[in-house]
């Protein structure tokens, strides 16, 4: 490795000498963007506060660093179609109160859940924890 190289290396790492061990450990680790914490990069999520690691399961359309929730959008779509009325969408992603509303309200006659439909479809239904359902797969 030239001198120049690692010399960059050890400033990116903050450490003085930089092994090649330590900076495929800094490779391999990634950080929570939430919460700071190291986490595997071989995990979805960040174990201490549920932070999804950004990119890992996203598309290319992917760029705003909104917290997204591990509830499928497709699932909450395809809830939200059939038995929106029912509020079984809201159940799904744990809003259980606006869920037990929509059952009394049926929807709000139709109108809560069409537009709970057109925000799961944007991109901007979000779950008990206000993460955002954006992840197509499960
Ligand atoms: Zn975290």
């Amino acid at each position: 490795m030239p001198a120049r190289e690692s010399a960059i290396t050890a400033r990116v790492t903050g450490t003085r000498r930089a092994g090649v061990s330590h900076v495929i450990a800094e490779v391999k680790n990634m950080f929570c963007q939430k919460c700071g914490k190291e986490i595997s990069d071989q995990a979805s999520f960040c174990p201490s506060c549920g932070h999804m690691v950004s990119g890992m399961a996203m598309g290319p359309g992917f760029t705003s660093n909104k917290a997204v929730s591990p509830y499928s959008r497709l699932a909450a779509l395809l809830l939200c179609l059939f038995l929106g009325v029912i509020g079984v969408h809201r159940f799904y992603v744990g809003k259980v109160g606006t869920g037990v509303v929509m059952i009394f309200t049926l929807g709000g006659l139709g109108i809560w859940v069409l537009i709970d439909f057109i925000m799961i479809i944007v991109g901007n239904f979000t779950d008990a924890n206000g993460r955002y359902v954006l992840d197509w797969q499960t």
